[in-house]
């Protein structure tokens, strides 16, 4: 079987190795969807010197997505054949966080698949048996990986803002979590301002339902996000970027008594918080992926409300094309990217 090793300074090498075989507490998956996330780009990008450093490299991957090859020992719950999106994180079980389905917020001690231990680049790949999420019968492979990490958040995200439909959300940042967030706003009702620098992910925006566009390259988008708002601001705002400029943009764009979420991670940010956030009145939330319920209901979100994943995905590429299709994730123009087996 193949799998994918970035090995330093944007290079993704195939190598060869043994098929695994899953052991107690565990299945071997045989793959049929893995997506490609902004947050790989840091491993792809990595020196060649700083892996160098790394007593092993880490299959990337996570949001793997595949169907139940074999069973290992003491695995009641599944079966051969099922259909699965894997919850890409382990955790103790026991502990506050795990009981609640945040394995990857676990007290103890967590592993996060794809930069921890190995993830979903691979033909086949052994995962804990309860990281496995069963998926919808009419949800197709690459759009089940959208949701085990990117969209999955999105979706998260937006419940946590308490979106409803007649308000108004500012969306920072059109790569595929933002672009998955703007859908789900839209899909949710909500009167959408899709903000990002690239004309193509702009459109995208626009066909997955956002109303206006924003290129803040060409306009100041708080000005902008004032006058389509009755110079108050947008009821909530969502941040999918990181960048620290674009996140003082979020919480200037949004009104009195607004809302505010932070998904893009990395990077410091300073805040003047008597003027931007206490005499606003704003909420300010964190939203850090989702918990193993929160995966199976964006799925049936996705599946119940027919959200137009086929315009969010718009590149699948098999693994043997994974420097192309890296190549070109990394250039910043494209959807969501996702790796399928036939
Ligand atoms: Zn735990
Ligand atoms: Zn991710």
């Amino acid at each position: 079987m193949k799998a994918l090793h970035f090995v330093g300074d944007s290079l993704a090498e195939l190598k060869e190795f043994d098929k695994p075989s899953p052991g107690n507490g565990e299945v071997l998956l045989e793959m049929k969807a893995s997506g490609i996330c902004g947050s790989d780009l840091g491993n792809f990008k990595e020196s060649k010197s700083l892996k160098a450093e790394r007593s092993s490299l880490i299959i990337p991957g996570h949001e793997p997505v595949g169907v139940i090859a074999e069973l290992g020992g003491e695995v009641g719950n599944l079966s051969v054949g099922d259909r699965v999106m894997m919850h890409h994180y382990s955790g103790c079980l026991r502990c506050s966080m795990c009981r609640i389905g945040y394995t990857q917020m676990c007290l103890q001690h967590h592993e996060v698949y794809g930069y921890s231990a190995d993830g979903g680049h691979q033909d086949y790949m052994v995962v804990p048996a309860y990281t496995c999420i069963s998926m919808p019968d009419e949800l197709d492979f690459a759009a089940a990986a959208a949701c085990a990490c990117g969209t999955g958040t999105a979706f998260q995200a937006i419940k946590r803002l308490n979106v409803i439909g007649s308000e108004t959300v500012a969306i920072f940042g059109q790569g595929p979590v933002g672009l998955s967030a703007t859908m789900f706003a839209a899909q949710m009702g909500a009167r959408v301002i899709a903000i990002d620098v690239v004309d193509t992910r702009l459109n995208l925006a626009k066909e997955l339902g956002a109303e206006e566009i924003i290129n803040a390259t060409k306009v100041d988008s708080e000005t902008v996000i004032r006058e389509l708002t009755s110079g108050e601001g947008a009821d909530s705002t969502l941040d999918a970027t990181g960048i620290p400029d674009v996140r003082l943009e979020a919480v200037d764009s949004a009104k009195y008594w607004g809302k505010v979420c932070f998904v893009g991670e990395g990077n410091t940010t300073t805040f003047d918080i008597s003027k931007q956030i206490i005499h606003k009145q704003l909420t300010v939330l964190g939203s850090w992926t989702f918990s193993q319920a929160g995966l199976s209901d964006v799925a049936r979100f996705v599946v119940e409300r027919k959200s137009p994943m086929s315009k969010l995905i718009t590149h699948t590429f098999n693994l043997d094309e994974a420097q192309c299709a890296y190549d070109l994730f990394v250039e910043g123009n494209t959807g969501k990217v996702v790796f399928v087996w036939d």
